[in-house]
């Protein structure tokens, strides 16, 4: 007879332990790394199988729980989901891995590996009338989609026109020009969406057919997909990465930071390290910080491979993100372009992993278990004998740190290719223009140059990290800011809804025409955030300005659309949130307006300026990436501010070198590493009870166990001290025997206690 022991899917917090089921005869071939479907209390739940063994062994690891265990209680597995193991050697000790570094239970770290929600009302599959298991993955087999071809009246309609139907003219231009059916995803590639296909046929214009999906393997043997010249130092980072790629462990390093300049041209070197896994007959991985922010890769991508590669997205239905985990399992794709989440998708022979701009915050899930995507791609590459490419302009120090230590490859790539060179940097310092009466959050400099700018037919891009129209609303008579009611942070005046709203709870309010506390009607608004700009810069003459933040691509246009327009010259201004600053090339832009840069730096949290810096370089680097050169406006009340002047500089290293020495003496990552606990009640009081008791315990231990150089901080209020009426109290240790720490905490009874939260490697603290 044959045991296993299953790891519950539950989204409970506190299911640490596993549980022992008995395979009944039809279910023998069920072993580890298999989803299941077991009772549990009084339902069937999802498991996933994490050891099998026999009888006596099985009878072992009861007893040792509880010596006077019986098999009398041990129930059976229901059914099998799918038909063949779900997780391979490898994802089982990668989510055994990351169960222990993050302090989260088995059951949360695979069930990442899993995409989307189970359902367990699959298909049944049936074998001599009994159920052997429920279908989750073999829905692909039809290679068929639905196409559309274009009908008589389709060509009489396109011949006519309609400018009020323009979508529709060029989905039926697209229908006429091809030799073959249209399916939705070639319609897509055009920007037409599959409505539109569905739409013509409902007219007539189109007819419905189904075109089998061929499948486009890939040349191995073909020649590189384009003449292009590498530079020599593209050249050097690629021939490096591919001797990794040979020669695996040996005295190549299997991890490299690509450290180069913006425009410099790391992503040729991704296509040419993807190429040659892709020729070994491997599987790579592209992780981007988000999506719809760098179709620009993806599109170079597919330019490339073609049907090798699959994508996915938060827009993805269940369905479709597990189709395209299909492909990679099966190996009918072999290049996967995904954010975050994708780090756990199967793979039939992962051979590289690339993440662009590594240093972005989005790598990392707050939620639990808040796992770095970076960390796990190391854990799978190690256990996938894959290399690992981390590219950025401005790495995280972390990173960097490794690379200057020799513990990873240090590639770089130092200049622009071509004409092309880094822009030129002013610095307008905000104060100056107060004593000239300047009220604007525009400073007259770069007034004059978007105006110059856009005369001269060229484009800006126009930074402002904050959204809304004005960022906070206070009474000039008792001083009264107008807070969220559930969340300790002041409303932001939108001016496109007319609504006071709350930047944490979503929340909106009607805008006071009297203050809230003393009744004074002398309410004023401060602080400009990118519906103010946005109407100030369209008033300059010439100027079509587009708007990005997330208010905007919530309501109106996505991301894409927005670049889009204006890549197309929709507009020559594009105004908006960090979004602007990133990922994007467009040769016509030649100036950048960076406003209010100091927001970003003056966080009370210790990779504020390492971020600042970043999204200045970031921003800056959207400029001059042509044959123009390129200008940078940076506005700040701070101009003698020390990551300012790097950032004017373009200056990466002097400024890691000072920021690493701060943090070594703070006992900040890369030296020391954090773990942030946060306790979360509606009580205020008792989240004081528990950090304090948390910090106590941490306290002792510490001394009893003689941990090695930590500091144990707090309780003290998170940034913001309450979110959705709940108290959030937190305690950060930072050591450099984090083993200790995290070994006291897993032992602990806090380990389970439901509203405490662990954040190993934190972002912010
Ligand atoms: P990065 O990601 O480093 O900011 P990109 O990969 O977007 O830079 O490249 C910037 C621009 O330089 C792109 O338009 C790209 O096509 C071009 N480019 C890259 N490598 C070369 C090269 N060797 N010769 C000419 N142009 C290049
Ligand atoms: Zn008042
Ligand atoms: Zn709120």
């Amino acid at each position: 007879m044959k045991y296993v022991l299953v790891a519950i899917n539950l989204p409970v917090k506190n299911l640490f332990r596993q549980f022992i089921y008995r395979l009944p005869e039809n279910l023998l071939q069920v072993g580890e790394g298999w989803r299941v479907i077991v009772p549990f209390g009084s339902q069937k739940v999802e498991g996933f199988v994490v050891q099998a063994f026999s009888r006596e062994e099985a009878a072992e690891v009861l007893q040792k729980d509880n010596p006077d265990f019986s098999f009398a209680g041990v129930k059976e597995v229901s059914a099998a989901l799918g038909t063949r193991p779900w997780f391979n050697d490898e994802m089982l000790q990668t989510a055994k891995w990351l169960a222990k570094y993050y302090l989260c239970s088995l059951a949360e770290a695979m069930r990442l590996f899993i995409p989307g929600k189970t359902s367990i009302r699959r298909k049944p599959v049936y074998q001599g009338g009994k159920l052997i298991a429920y279908d989750v993955e073999e829905r692909l087999k039809a290679r068929t989609v639905l196409a559309y071809n274009i009908t008589e009246a389709g060509r009489a309609a396109l011949q006519a026109g309609n400018p009020r139907a323009k979508v529709q003219m060029r989905a039926l231009e697209l229908l006429q020009q091809a030799a073959e059916p249209v399916d939705g995803k070639e319609a897509e590639a055009q920007h037409i969406s599959a409505a539109v296909l569905r739409a013509l046929a409902e007219k007539g214009w189109a007819l419905r057919t189904e075109k089998r999906l061929l499948r486009n393997s890939y040349d191995r043997q073909a020649e590189w997909k384009e003449t292009l010249q590498l530079t020599s130092e593209q050249e050097q980072a690629v021939l490096k990465i591919r001797a990794s790629l040979d020669h695996f462990a040996s005295s190549c390093p299997q991890e490299f930071l690509l450290q180069g300049i913006t425009g410099s041209g790391k992503t040729e070197v991704y296509l040419r390290a993807a190429d040659y896994a892709l020729r070994q007959g491997r599987q790579v991985l592209v992780l981007v910080p988000e999506i719809a922010l760098t179709t620009q890769i993806v599109q170079r991508f597919q330019a490339w491979f073609h049907n090798e590669v699959a994508v996915v997205h938060s827009k993805l239905s269940q369905n479709e993100r597990g189709d395209v985990w299909y492909k990679m399992r099966t190996g009918e794709a072999n290049v996967l372009i995904g954010v975050r989440s994708a780090v756990f998708a199967p793979f039939k022979n992962l051979g590289l992993v690339i993440i662009d701009e590594e240093q972005e915050n989005s790598y990392k899930q707050e939620e639990r278990p808040a796992y770095h995507a970076r960390e796990v791609a190391r854990c799978r590459c190690n256990n996938n004998s894959a290399v690992l490419l981390l590219g950025s302009a401005t790495p995280s120090l972390e990173t960097y740190y490794r690379a200057v230590s020799g513990s990873i490859g240090h590639l770089q790539l130092t200049f622009r290719p071509g004409n092309s060179v880094l822009p030129a940097v002013d610095v307008v310092d905000m104060r100056e223009e107060l004593a000239q009466k300047n009220f604007s959050v525009i400073s007259r400099k770069l007034r004059r140059e978007i105006v110059a700018a856009v005369h001269a037919g060229q484009q800006a891009v126009v930074l402002l990290n904050r959204r809304g129209y004005s960022t906070f609303v206070m009474c000039r008579d008792c001083g009264e800011t107008l807070t969220c009611p559930h969340c300790a942070v002041s409303l932001v005046y939108h001016a496109d809804e007319q609504v006071m709203r709350c930047h944490y709870c979503g929340n909106t309010y009607p805008i006071p025409r009297t203050c809230p506390d003393c009744g004074s009607r002398r309410i004023k608004f401060f602080g400009s955030g990118t519906q103010k700009a946005e109407q100030e810069i369209s008033q300059m003459p010439g100027v079509r300005v587009l708007r990005m933040d997330q208010d905007s691509t919530a309501t109106k246009l996505a991301h894409e659309e927005i670049i889009g327009r204006f890549v197309k010259k929709e507009a020559n201004v594009l105004l908006g949130t960090q979004m602007v600053a990133k990922g994007h090339d467009i040769p016509d832009v030649t100036l950048v307006g960076i406003l209010a840069a100091d927001s970003a730096l003056n966080l009370p949290d210790f990779r504020a300026s390492e971020r600042g810096f970043s999204l200045l370089i970031q921003a800056a680097g959207r400029a001059g990436r042509g044959d123009k050169p390129g200008r940078v406006v940076l506005q700040t009340y701070d101009p003698e501010n020390e990551v300012i002047n790097f950032a004017k500089k373009q200056d990466y290293e002097t400024f890691a070198k000072r920021e690493l020495a701060q943090r070594k003496v703070l006992l900040y990552p890369p030296y020391g590493q954090i773990i942030k606990l946060t306790v979360i009640d509606k009580n205020e009081k008792k989240a004081w009870e528990l950090g304090d008791e948390v910090a106590l315990f941490l306290r002792n231990r510490c001394e009893m166990e003689k941990w090695g150089r930590t500091e144990i901080m707090g309780p003290f209020p998170s940034g913001v001290a309450k979110v959705r009426d709940l108290y959030r109290i937190n305690i950060v240790v930072k050591s450099m025997d984090m083993e200790k720490v995290k070994n006291c905490l897993s032992g602990s009874r806090f380990r389970t206690v439901k509203n405490i939260y662990f954040d190993v490697d934190p972002i912010t603290a």
